[in-house]
């Protein structure tokens, strides 16, 4: 287990590090706000929808290694899904790091399991959601900057 954590923690820091999809993007139609003030995390996301699939997404903002590895994975993740796939991933995602899923069922959430440390940590339960529940808000079409709190 503790070679498992080791090798999660090496691939959070590597995407804090490098940050995938960190960037504005020109040509989104939907974006959203995020912040978690209990951190001072903060996110812009920027994504292109089209026949209700996740073309494109982009993002940018600032905070800890966790809000930063969370967002890098997500847009990841959800690129060429349905709006519908990524709500559904996100709950998951949810239930994994609130203990729902069960002690080590990251279910089909592939590398996204990595984040599944971060439940022992409360605190940072909001810095790993942050992107999560800002692209939902995105998806939403909500114009209201979301918080965590
Ligand atoms: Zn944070």
């Amino acid at each position: 287990m503790s070679d498992l954590r080791e090798l999660y923690q090496q691939v959070i820091l590597d995407h804090s590090k490098k940050p995938r999809n960190f960037q504005k993007l020109d040509g989104a139609n939907r974006t959203a706000e995020g912040h978690n003030p209990l951190c001072g995390d903060q996110i812009t996301l920027y994504v292109q929808v089209e026949d209700d699939v996740i073309r494109r997404i982009g993002f940018q903002g600032s905070g800890c290694a966790i809000s930063k590895a969370s967002a890098s994975m997500m847009t990841d993740s959800v690129k060429g899904k349905t709006t519908a796939e990524a709500q559904g991933l996100f709950e998951r995602f949810h239930d994994l790091l609130t203990g729902k899923g069960g002690p080590g069922d990251p279910g089909d959430l592939g590398k996204l399991a990595v984040f599944s440390g971060v439940r022992e940590f409360p605190v940072r339960v909001k810095c790993a959601t942050l992107a999560w529940h800002t692209l939902r808000a995105a998806l939403e079409g909500k114009g209201e900057p979301i918080s965590t709190e």
